[in-house]
Order: structure tokens, then C-alpha cells, then sequence
């Protein structure tokens, strides 16, 4: 708010009154903020477009444009590189038996559960419905099928409770290592066979290709 005053005189210059103006200046000051606001709100957007909201890790789509960095990286340093795929053995059972709502809350147990046995760098990403992505840079098939082992283990040897019930979970984990693909598109093919045999031999199981 912007205030003027301003006196008012009589013939004999004495002072009989004054005259108030005042303006609402909000409008110039929005200008200003308006845009910081945009600039704040863009980047927010540009987050949430790029973060699962559910389990708040990376999307599908942001885990594409990640992971095809990551590949180039390691191509340039001569390191591994591998994938891990990750579906929910017999989730439609679990939805259709417990409800939509504890499923969504076990896709927020497997995260948190899988979260814990990553490094920071590992890109984990949220692939589909109850299907789960990582990408593991300087990482050896070797060392990335000991990985996944030890959280398919952690899986089958703890149930997921909520303090009313409680539900044995398991995953099926198809894993790869990467052999110059010209696409993450083919890599998470050959890995997605990985899971495929993994599904086919009883579940519960981490499969390489
Ligand atoms: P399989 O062991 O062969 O993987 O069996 P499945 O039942 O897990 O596989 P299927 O692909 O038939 O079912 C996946 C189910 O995942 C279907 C759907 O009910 C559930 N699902 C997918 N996305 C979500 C989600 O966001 N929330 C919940 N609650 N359920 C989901
Ligand atoms: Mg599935
Ligand atoms: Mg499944």
C-alpha cells in the first residue's frame, strides 16, 4: 500500500487540512513475485512430472531419459552396467482378497523395503502397475544377481502388516547385464525374459538372462 499526503491551504498559506491519497500497489508488487511464483512453480511441476506419486520414486518416463544417460556414461568409462525388474508375485489376488487400498500401500512397502538395499546412485523407478525398475551403475551381473537375491530373501522372509493383517509378499526378479544395446528399450527387453523365466519357474525367484 502506497501512502501520500499532502496539505492544504487557505489564502494565508495557514494549513486547514490535508489530502490523503492512497494506492493499492499490490498489484505492481505481483508483477514481480508473479514471476518468481512461475519460475517456483514450473520447477515443481517439472519434479512431479518426472516422480511417481505413489511411491515417490522416479517414473517411467524420467527413469528413460536417466538410464540412457547412464549408458553412454558407462560405455565411455568401460564399466558394467546392470537392470533389475521387479513384479509382485500374484498382486491381483492381494488387490482382489485385501482391496485397492492395502494394495497401494504394499506398492509403498516394496519401495521403502527395496529403497533401503540401494546405493543413492542406483536409479529406482517405478515401471509400471506393480512393476519395479533399477538400473545399478559399476555394477557386475555377478554382484547384481547377490543383490537381488539378498531382497528377494528379505521379501519371502517378512510379511507386510498394516497391524490388522497381515500378508505374505513375494517378488519374481529378472536381472541383466548390459551388452551395447543401442536402446534401453532392448536392454529392458532381454531383462524382461529374465523375469519371464523367473515367473515360469514358480516365482519367488531372481532369474538372469
Ligand atoms: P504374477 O505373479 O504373474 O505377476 O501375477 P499378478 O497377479 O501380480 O499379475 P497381473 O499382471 O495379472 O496383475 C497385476 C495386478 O496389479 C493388476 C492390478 O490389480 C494390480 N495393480 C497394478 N497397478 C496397481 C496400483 O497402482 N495399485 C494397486 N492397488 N494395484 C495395482
Ligand atoms: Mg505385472
Ligand atoms: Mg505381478
Amino acid at each position: 500500500m502506497d501512502f501520500h499526503v499532502t496539505p492544504e491551504f487557505d489564502a494565508k498559506k495557514n494549513i486547514v487540512g490535508y489530502f490523503a491519497i492512497r494506492q493499492d500497489i499490490t498489484a505492481k508488487m505481483d508483477l514481480k513475485e508473479l514471476n518468481n511464483t512461475l519460475e517456483n512453480s514450473k520447477q515443481h511441476f517439472k519434479e512431479l512430472s518426472s516422480i511417481d506419486p505413489l511411491t515417490g520414486i522416479y517414473n517411467r518416463r524420467s527413469f528413460f531419459e536417466i538410464s540412457e544417460k547412464l549408458i553412454k556414461l558407462s560405455q565411455r568409462n568401460k564399466t558394467p552396467l546392470t537392470l533389475m525388474m521387479f513384479d509382485i508375485d500374484f498382486f491381483k489376488k492381494v488387490n482382489d482378497t485385501y482391496g485397492h487400498i492395502i494394495g497401494d500401500d504394499i506398492l509403498i512397502y516394496i519401495t521403502k523395503m527395496i529403497k533401503e538395499r540401494l546405493r543413492e546412485s542406483d536409479i529406482f523407478s517405478r515401471y509400471g502397475g506393480e512393476e519395479f525398475i533399477v538400473l545399478l551403475s559399476d555394477t557386475d551381473l555377478k554382484n547384481a544377481l547377490k543383490i537381488a537375491e539378498e531382497i528377494r530373501f528379505i521379501f519371502s522372509n517378512n510379511v507386510y502388516s498394516d497391524g490388522k493383517v497381515s500378508i505374505p509378499i513375494t517378488v519374481s526378479i529378472g536381472v541383466g547385464e548390459y551388452k551395447n544395446e543401442l536402446l534401453m528399450r532392448e536392454f529392458i527387453q532381454r531383462v524382461d525374459g529374465a523375469l519371464y523365466k523367473a515367473k515360469e519357474n514358480g516365482r519367488n525367484r531372481v532369474e538372469s538372462d
